[in-house]
C-alpha cells in the first residue's frame, strides 16, 4: 500500500493538528487516542512514513526500528503502566482484517485497568 501524505497523523506530525503529546525524540512521536477505550490509551508512532508494520520492518533502517519498540517501554513508564506497576497491553492493527483506520503505523498502549479479553 502507498503511503497516503495526508494521513492523520501524518497532519499531527507536521503539526497541521495538535495532539495530547506525551514523548517525542528525533524518531518518535506518543500521544493520547483522541478517544478512549481504556482509563489510559496512548498512541507511539514513527516519524518516518511507514504504513503498518510489516512495512515498517521490510523498510525501516535498524537504529528506526530499535527506538520505535525503546519507545514504547518507554512511555509505559513514563505512563506509570509498566510492567512494575501493574502492566499494559500494546495493539498494532494491521490492514483490513486488522482493523487498521489510519494508515501509519501506529501501536496502542492500554493502561491503568484490566484489559479483559485478548480478542473480541
Ligand atoms: P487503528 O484503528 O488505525 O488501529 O487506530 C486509530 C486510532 O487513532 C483510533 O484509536 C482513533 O481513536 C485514533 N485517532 C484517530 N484520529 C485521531 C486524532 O486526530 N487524534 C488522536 N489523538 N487520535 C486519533
Amino acid at each position: 500500500m502507498e503511503y497516503d501524505k495526508n494521513n492523520i497523523f501524518a497532519k499531527i506530525l507536521k503539526g497541521e493538528i495538535p495532539c495530547k503529546k506525551i514523548y517525542e525524540n528525533d524518531y518518535v512521536l506518543s500521544f493520547h487516542d483522541v478517544n478512549p477505550q481504556k482509563k489510559i490509551h496512548a498512541l507511539v508512532i514513527p516519524k518516518g512514513q511507514y504504513t503498518d508494520l510489516d512495512d515498517f520492518v521490510q523498510n525501516a533502517k535498524e537504529k528506526e526500528i530499535y527506538e520505535f519498540f525503546k519507545a514504547i517501554s518507554h512511555v509505559a513508564k513514563m505512563l506509570k503502566v509498566s510492567n512494575v506497576d501493574g502492566g499494559y497491553r500494546t495493539l498494532s492493527n494491521i490492514a483490513n482484517n486488522g482493523g487498521q483506520e489510519v494508515p501509519h503505523l501506529h501501536f496502542h498502549i492500554f493502561g491503568g485497568e484490566k484489559i479483559g479479553k485478548m480478542v473480541s
